[in-house]
């Protein structure tokens, strides 16, 4: 069924009686699969929609433990951007921001994406010089960015504190192309485009085990039986490491929680997304007025999806320096996700050395800005079994060669990337 103005005025005469399920429920079938991907979070449905939609496989099962957006995607605090510095990273992210511009078309569904600006904040001389630095590397690779002084910054958020601050605002980098995109919107829209294609969705079934034959996978034990399948590719978040060791593989990767809270509804007050330079903590409003933030990892591995209190002071108090007014909000909702943070910060989408194994993981806590060009590159990996130009970077055997991609610069610690 499209979606369409028509069809809406259409359903609305007819009382709404004719619409249907966005996506089939299914079981996983009795024969092989093409390819079998572990994980309906928004990786694996974007990656079984590109490899419907661009390479024209459609036999595909996507195994999902709980139900589409029960994980990662329906948990973040939904901000998009490619203001990164590494060359390994920046045509990829720029690449997915790009697919993001022309989503709702392709996969005829509101996303509602939003590109109101990103403006990072800067508080001391060294940190602007670093930001210039991002900025410029960015320009070079025909990314937006703007280096705002501190005016210009007051003149677009004059309700921080700049006058008695803590930590005094310098300046800031704006992405003026970043923003905001309905979390559980992408999945279900990637959901139903890839349904609509053939796809096989199956909810409520776990994946218990990776059936491997002569050093070849052959198929997925699941909670409903076995699945038979050429390919298993593994989308599994911050899941990733027991899914993976599954096949016998130790990933160079550490499960850590991360929250996220929203306040009460107010008027429109915060129109972009801002991110605070002194410590670690991001702000924008959803349409339905709250105010939507979140800080660092509670820095302690779990695979629970909840967090624990002293991050919720930790991430309050940060709020509180940067925006005072924040103190008369109540909260009304917070929630945990747990993130596959990797050594070197950045992911990892390759094939694995497991014939047939393939593997999308590592997207710590900035994976959801990168779902649609991840599916890309990962149908891409998976349809002709070599990486996309856009995940050239992001092998496996990098912890191994060497070759990081680590683009805060702060060495093998996963929980401060
Ligand atoms: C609080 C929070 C805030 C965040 N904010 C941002 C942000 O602002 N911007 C940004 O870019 N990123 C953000 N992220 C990160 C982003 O959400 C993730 O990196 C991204 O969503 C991960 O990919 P996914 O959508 O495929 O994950 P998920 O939605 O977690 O999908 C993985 C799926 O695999 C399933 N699964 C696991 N094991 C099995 C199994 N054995 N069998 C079957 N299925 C299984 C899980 O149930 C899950 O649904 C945030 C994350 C959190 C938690």
């Amino acid at each position: 069924m499209k979606y369409s103005a028509l069809s809406l005025l259409r359903n609305a005469l007819s009382g709404n009686r004719d619409w249907k399920p966005a996506w089939r429920d299914m079981s996983p079938r009795g024969d092989e699969y093409d390819v079998v991907i572990v994980g309906g979070g928004g990786h694996g449905l974007a990656t079984a929609h590109y490899l419907a939609k661009v390479h024209g496989i459609t036999n595909v099962a996507v195994i999902e433990k709980g139900y589409v957006g029960s994980g990662n995607v329906g948990r973040n605090t939904t901000i998009i951007r490619s203001n990164y510095l590494l060359p390994g990273n920046t045509p990829f992210y720029e690449w997915s921001l790009k697919l993001w511009e022309g989503l709702e078309q392709d996969i005829n569904y509101n996303a509602m994406v939003s590109q109101r600006g990103v403006l990072n904040l800067c508080h001391s001389d060294a940190q602007r010089d670093a930001f210039a630095r991002r900025g410029n590397a960015m320009r070079m690779c025909g990314v937006d960015a703007e280096l705002l002084d501190q005016a210009q910054v007051r003149a677009m958020v004059p309700y921080l504190d700049f006058d008695n601050a803590r930590f005094p605002i310098r300046g800031g980098l704006l992405q003026p192309r970043g923003g905001t995109v309905r979390h559980d919107a992408v999945a279900w829209g990637y959901a139903r485009a890839a349904d609509s294609r053939g796809v096989d969705i199956c909810q409520n079934c776990e994946v218990t085990g990776i059936r491997v034959e002569n050093g070849r996978t052959v198929g997925v034990e699941t909670t409903k039986g076995f699945v038979r399948a050429k390919k298993v590719a593994l989308a599994a978040a911050g899941n990733s490491s027991r899914v993976a060791a599954m096949a016998g593989l130790r990933l160079p990767i550490e499960t850590h929680v991360l929250q996220a809270f929203v306040s009460e509804a107010v008027k429109p007050l915060i129109d972009t997304v801002i991110t605070f330079g002194a410590g670690h903590f991001y702000i924008s409003q959803s349409d339905k007025g709250g105010l939507v933030f979140g800080g660092d990892l509670d820095g302690y591995n779990s695979y629970a999806q909840r967090g624990s209190l002293p991050l919720v002071e930790h991430v309050m108090e940060e709020g509180m320096a940067l925006m005072p007014m924040l103190g008369r909000l109540r909260i009304v909702r917070s929630w945990g996700g747990v993130m596959d943070m990797s050594m070197d910060g950045s992911p990892i989408i390759d094939r694995t050395p497991v014939d047939g194994l393939y593997l999308n993981a590592g997207w710590c806590y900035g994976g959801f800005k990168a779902t649609p060009a991840s599916g890309w590159c990962f149908a891409h990996t998976i349809a002709r079994d070599e990486p996309h130009e856009f995940n050239a970077a992001f092998r496996l055997d990098r912890f191994a060669t060497g070759h990081l991609i680590d683009e805060k610069g702060q060495g093998p610690t996963p929980n401060l990337h």
